[in-house]
């Protein structure tokens, strides 16, 4: 779909993959003003489609577009793109186990011209994408790098929108986690390098010896994921204390080591919830998994994929039938 100040958004349609063509002077090019989201489509056992939490995602979105100076993209668009895109054809919804339809809607600046102002020409698109199981051989804790030198965010700025640029000042360090040996990149707040803040593509959890849930709050730089929101509503059901606060890094650093955290999880829409396996730095690690994932970290993340896959009743309502 296309949008001007004149139109709104129009001319709405389903097209083949395939490339863009774009003017060089394409603003998104430039100034990178673009946003997107991410959300799977999953097939049921009756062979019906459904997305978990689609509203969510569009309102994230809308969030997303006001602070980079985007329209707002109405929710009906939002969730009527999608089920425009599985209606074209739901075969592109595998049925293996634990596989999905990755949907990733984006907007961006496509007005072409070289000065710095908010586009008045903006393009929103959605790709899907068949995706398989994120563990074909069961859950792997995975490794983090901590990032000790660069920042994801700062205050202000953009870290609470699903902006292109925050993946862009995030691809150095995770090039250094991946040197290091690591899968994903652990970003401190950019003022006292001290309050733990997220990964590259996920949001954190720390599962304290009594049982209690923590997770960073939302500090105005991190990402407000939707498998964070959905899991401090699943580990109450399951008689969690679920609390939202500030956690230092030698919390997770000391907590690891002393027992005070029992279990460290990841979360999001790719792997849902995946185990940390060990935190490294320059210099040293904190093991908190050898090998397998805990029992909370186990316990949530079926919790959570019965839902998503209709094994479980969905009693907060967050299933949105798309086929
Ligand atoms: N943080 C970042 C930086 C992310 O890219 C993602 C993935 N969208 C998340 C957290 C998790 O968000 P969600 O649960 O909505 O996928």
């Amino acid at each position: 779909a296309e949008w001007t100040p004149e139109t709104g958004w129009a001319d709405a349609r389903v097209v083949p993959y395939g490339p863009l063509s774009l003017d060089p002077a394409t603003a998104v090019l430039h100034y990178a003003q673009e946003i997107f989201e991410g959300l799977k489509a999953y097939r049921h056992a009756d062979d019906s489609v459904w997305c978990f939490r689609p509203e969510d995602n569009a309102e994230r979105m809308q969030r997303s577009a006001h602070r980079l100076a985007l329209p707002e993209l109405p929710t009906d668009w939002f969730t009527g793109s999608i089920e425009a895109l599985v209606a074209a054809d739901a075969a592109w919804v595998p049925s293996g186990e634990e596989t999905s339809l990755y949907l990733r809607p984006f907007m961006f600046a496509s007005e072409a011209f070289l000065g710095v102002r908010p586009s008045q020409h903006v393009t929103y698109s959605v790709i899907a994408s068949p995706a398989g199981a994120y563990f074909p051989g069961g859950l792997k804790p995975v490794d983090i790098w901590l990032s000790e030198e660069y920042s994801r965010a700062g205050a202000g700025g953009t870290g609470a929108a699903k902006c292109g640029g925050n993946y862009a000042s995030s691809l150095l360090p995770q090039q250094e986690a991946t040197r290091n040996g690591c899968q994903q990149v652990a970003f401190l707040d950019s003022v006292e390098h001290r309050w733990v803040e997220e990964l590259g593509g996920m949001n954190l959890y720390f599962v304290q010896a009594d049982g209690s849930i923590v997770t960073p709050e939302l500090s105005g730089s991190i990402l407000e994921g939707i498998t964070r929101s959905s899991i401090i509503t699943l580990a109450a059901d399951l008689g969690h204390d679920v609390v939202e606060r500030r956690v230092s890094i030698d919390e997770w650093r000391d907590g690891v080591a002393d027992g005070t955290i029992t279990e460290v999880f990841a979360c999001g829409t790719a792997a849902v919830v995946t185990p940390v396996g060990r935190l490294k730095w320059d210099g040293g690690e904190a093991v908190s998994a050898d090998g397998d994932a805990g029992k909370v970290t186990h316990e949530i993340r079926s919790a959570l994929v019965d839902i998503q896959y209709g094994r479980a009743e969905d009693r907060h309502g967050w299933m949105t039938r798309v086929a």
